[in-house]
């Protein structure tokens, strides 16, 4: 690449749906490409398919692109230069140019059936050969042509793609490319209904749009010799053209699916941007993640700023081959994130919508306390109400006696247990640094385990098996409501022992 050219590059999305991960990888890629060269990343909707038409779904798009925090220079939200930028608004342009192509004997009207085609097909299959148009329009003459359009038969345009020699398509990661033209058919470029294909749409708006990279999904480089002779049939210069790595399903096999799949450890692994969001990844961690796979940040550094992506992000170190999508790195990456990355005074921002959406009281004290002592322990933003909800629960419902008894105990030794401890709180100062020792040395001089009496505290004031420190945990319900927990679980253990027990020496 020249350093005058002027970058311009584009994502494409079709909107028939929620966006998916690998469109957003490749948003990202395009973006960063552009932030590298400053240029310009075009969000352009390519919403010629009308059948499958989500109207929903370019709102996702913007969210998608909002979330992770990148910016676009032109869109049809955005405005710019070289609007409109949804594609049914560019319709008369397509018919335009493709009528041109006619013109220049370039494409021809085709007049055959679907149920013509079908025949075809059969036919073809029959006779071994792969499926096909074959061509019968695309030499017709004008009053053959004439009679056909006459019948009322529907009309479409066809590309008339050279029937020998070789199409090459220089790609920027593998090279060179050759592509036997005998093994190419005559791909539609308009249909019936006035509608340009993806093909036509597409290379009418690069060109017009001046886009001078595509960075596209690698699906689509079986297309690229047809666009290549499209360009050469308007006379005009194709972009430089990059086909990235897709994403494969985390077992490494096909395609990453469209449908919602689970690992084998039962982690949810969507597909969907907004699950993402939904499921509690970080914007930031998602970003740093998705960088990752394709493209090799160098020096064995996986996580990196945008700003440093950016200042790398040349077009170069991008692997041609497919990657699984690697889930449980996400949530190492989440995890990262959470960790180095996020203040707890984000976080606590982050956790006030889940607390409110699970109809628990937004408490800024309690969320002061145990923020810091969870941050370390989770791994997505979800994970804070599995860990540390029962803190702001007033609802609270204690666990099963049989859930309090640590190894090697029984119910009257647990129900000492929390009794001892019960009497030594209540004249505690509930500051977690200055609770621990004493409590410890309760234990001792009980002829306890500290994971014995730890454990049947954590249990009594959670009702979980992990849950965040005790004593910060203690300071965040507050003296009352751990006694009252406390007290709650030494009935509940009460109950549990033979009659009389209580009073058995
Ligand atoms: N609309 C196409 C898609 O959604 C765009 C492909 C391209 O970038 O050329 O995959």
């Amino acid at each position: 690449m020249t350093e005058s050219q002027n970058v311009r590059v584009r994502f494409a999305p079709s909107p028939t749906g929620p966006m998916h991960i690998g469109g957003l990888r490749t948003a990202i890629f395009n973006w960063l490409f552009a932030r590298h060269h400053k240029g310009a990343f075009i969000l352009r909707i390519e919403d010629t398919d009308q059948s499958r038409y989500k109207p929903e779904a370019e709102d996702l798009i913007y969210r998608a692109l909002d979330w992770v925090g990148m910016d676009v220079d032109e869109s049809p939200r955005d405005g710019g230069d070289y609007g409109p930028y949804r594609q049914s608004e560019r319709l008369e342009r397509y018919q335009q140019w493709a009528t041109w192509l006619v013109e220049n004997d370039k494409a021809y009207y085709d007049y055959t059936t679907s149920e013509e085609l079908e025949q075809i097909n059969e036919a073809k299959k029959k006779r071994g050969e792969p499926p096909g148009y074959d061509r019968r329009h695309r030499d017709i003459t004008t009053e053959e042509r004439a009679k056909l359009k006459a019948e009322g038969r529907p009309e479409v345009i066809r590309f008339k793609m050279p029937l020998t020699g070789n199409t090459e398509v220089e790609d920027m990661l593998r090279g060179k490319i050759d592509f036997d033209n005998s093994t190419l058919g005559d791909t539609v470029l308009l249909k019936s209904d006035g509608f340009p294909t993806y093909h036509l749409a597409n290379v009418v708006d690069d060109h017009f749009m001046e886009i001078s990279h595509i960075l596209r999904a690698n699906e689509w480089i079986a297309s690229a010799p047809l666009h290549k002779q499209v360009y050469a049939a308007f006379g005009w210069q194709m972009p430089q053209i990059m086909h990235l790595p897709v994403l494969l399903n985390p077992n490494g096999k096909g395609k990453m699916s469209k449908r919602e799949l689970q690992d084998d450890k039962g982690n949810v692994i969507p597909v969907l941007v907004h699950r993402y969001e939904e499921l509690g990844y970080l914007p930031n961690a998602m970003m740093n993640f998705l960088t990752n796979i394709g493209w090799t940040f160098g020096e064995d550094q996986e996580v990196f700023s945008v700003e440093e992506a950016i200042e790398r992000f040349d077009g170069t170190r991008v692997n041609p081959a497919n990657s699984a999508f690697p889930i449980d790195k996400l949530r190492w990456f989440n995890g990262i994130y959470m960790r180095e990355k996020t203040s707890v005074e984000e976080l606590i921002e982050q956790f006030k919508p889940l607390l409110e959406k699970e109809g628990l009281p937004v408490d800024d004290e309690k969320l002061r306390i145990i923020v810091p002592a969870i941050q370390t322990r989770i791994e997505t933003l979800n994970e804070f109400l599995d860990i540390a909800g029962f803190v702001f629960r007033e609802d609270f419902e204690p666990a099963a006696a049989e859930e309090h008894i640590q190894k090697k105990m029984d119910a009257e030794s647990t129900r000492r247990a929390l009794q001892l401890a019960y009497d030594a709180l209540q004249d505690m100062e509930f500051n977690a640094e200055a609770m621990e020792e004493p409590m410890r040395q309760l234990a001792k001089d009980n002829g306890l385990k500290v994971g014995q009496l730890f454990g049947t505290l954590r249990v009594a004031t959670s009702a979980q098996k992990i849950a965040p420190p005790l004593f910060d945990t203690f300071v965040a319900l507050g003296k009352d409501e751990t006694l009252r927990r406390i007290e709650q679980s030494i009935a509940i253990m009460g109950a549990e022992l033979p009659e009389n027990a209580e009073n058995q020496p």
